[in-house]
């Protein structure tokens, strides 16, 4: 056990309060003691790893904070020019990217740059610019607190979806202990299915790039909206976007066009991409923006919204999580006063919840 430290320090937020314990784990059995000790005494427990998605109280965390830092990948080749990694969940998400594009492995290159562990990468199932992680795991060995196995879930078990899984849904009852990704052997990514992306690589939608180029593009796109973690950049001191993109149903999307059509005219349209089950998701960033929260709209040394992208909000130094709340409640109220829209936060809260604002629950 590690001295008992704020919280704030393992947090790319930089905001939290202190533990009442901090176990660092480094190894499996490491892993599942501490987690059976816990719950054998009833005690609260957070698994924190790169602390990149989290919003952790003022008042920290009355409980054991248990830190992922397992390490090992174990490779295996397929039939079919195919790699299959197994990967502990403690190790590195960046590199582990980094090193799949240099060996001419497909299939994660778009989802570079996103901070943390790869462990965390099957909870919100992490996706960017057309990619998400779930196309490529094959397989997820957890620990159940329910039942107190370990057990090997196949992705139909993790029920995948829009930054979202079963991990995510029940967060007190899994812990992820390895996940294994299967990888296409090829110098070209997958088709490029983002327009921003194509048009940085300068292909068609749908076309593929080499893996190396999509990578450098991905990381220069998100190097310009502070979504690398620098420390020269005090727009990267954030949990990356604060809230989902919304998805709505065939009539609330209808009354957002009527709202946006009112306010700011015919020519004026929202993002919008249909999904296969009739839903459009459209975008918290552009509903932010029109909303009239600006960048950089906050506290210039305490809390404020990204000066490069409206749907980041950072701590530029002096912030509390108090603050991080509140102006993330203004935001989501004016959103909502704006286009009837619900915002809903993409990070894990630890130690308080989230209450959305009063009047702001969609209809
Ligand atoms: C600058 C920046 C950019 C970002 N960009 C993106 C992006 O493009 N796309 C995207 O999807 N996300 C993005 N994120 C969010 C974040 O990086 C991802 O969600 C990442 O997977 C979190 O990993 P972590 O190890 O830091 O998790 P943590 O923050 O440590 O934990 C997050 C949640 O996962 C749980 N958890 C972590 N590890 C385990 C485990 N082994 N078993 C069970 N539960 C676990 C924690 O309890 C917590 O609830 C960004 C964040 C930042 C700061």
């Amino acid at each position: 056990m590690s001295d008992v430290p704020l919280l704030g320090e393992l947090t790319t937020l930089r905001l939290g309060g202190p533990a009442q314990r901090l176990v660092e784990t480094r190894d499996e059995d490491d892993i599942a003691a501490t987690v059976r000790a816990a719950d054998a005494a009833n005690e609260p427990l957070l698994v924190l790893a790169g602390g990149s998605n989290v919003v952790v109280a003022d008042a920290g965390f009355p409980g054991t904070v248990a830190r992922v830092a397992t390490r090992g990948i174990a490779r295996r080749t397929l039939p079919g020019e195919r790699l299959r990694l197994d990967v502990q969940a403690g190790e590195d998400w960046e590199a582990l990217v980094a090193a799949c594009v240099g060996d001419g492995l497909a299939g994660v290159e778009a989802l570079s740059g996103i901070p943390g562990s790869v462990g965390a990468t099957p909870i919100q199932n992490v996706g960017a610019y057309g990619q998400e992680v779930a196309s490529v795991i094959a397989a997820v060995r957890a620990l159940d607190r329910v039942s107190g196995e370990i057990c090997v879930l196949a992705p139909e078990d993790c029920r995948f979806a829009y930054r979202s899984s079963t991990f995510k849904r029940h967060p007190q009852r899994w812990v992820v202990l390895e996940v294994s990704y299967v990888l296409a052997r090829r110098e070209l990514s997958e088709p490029v299915r983002y327009a921003e992306l194509a048009g940085r690589l300068d292909v068609e939608l749908g076309a593929r790039a080499p893996l190396a180029d999509v990578r450098a593009a991905v990381l220069d796109l998100r190097r310009g909206k502070g979504m690398v973690l620098d420390p020269d950049d005090p727009d990267s001191v954030s949990a990356g976007s604060f809230f989902t993109n919304p998805i709505l149903d065939a009539r609330a999307f209808a009354e957002l066009r009527r709202r946006i059509e009112a306010r700011f005219g015919p020519d004026v349209a929202p993002p919008a991409w249909r999904q296969p089950d009739g839903t459009v998701k459209t975008s918290a960033a552009w509903l932010i923006g029109r909303a009239g929260f600006a960048r950089g709209h906050g506290d210039p040394g305490g809390i404020a919204i990204s000066s490069k992208h409206t749907l980041a909000l950072t701590n530029r130094g002096a912030g509390t999580t108090r603050e991080l709340v509140d102006l993330a409640r203004e935001i989501a109220a004016g959103v909502h006063d704006t286009f009837g829209v619900e915002l809903v936060p993409e990070p894990v809260f630890v130690g308080h919840v989230w209450e959305t604002p009063p009047g702001t629950v969609a209809q």
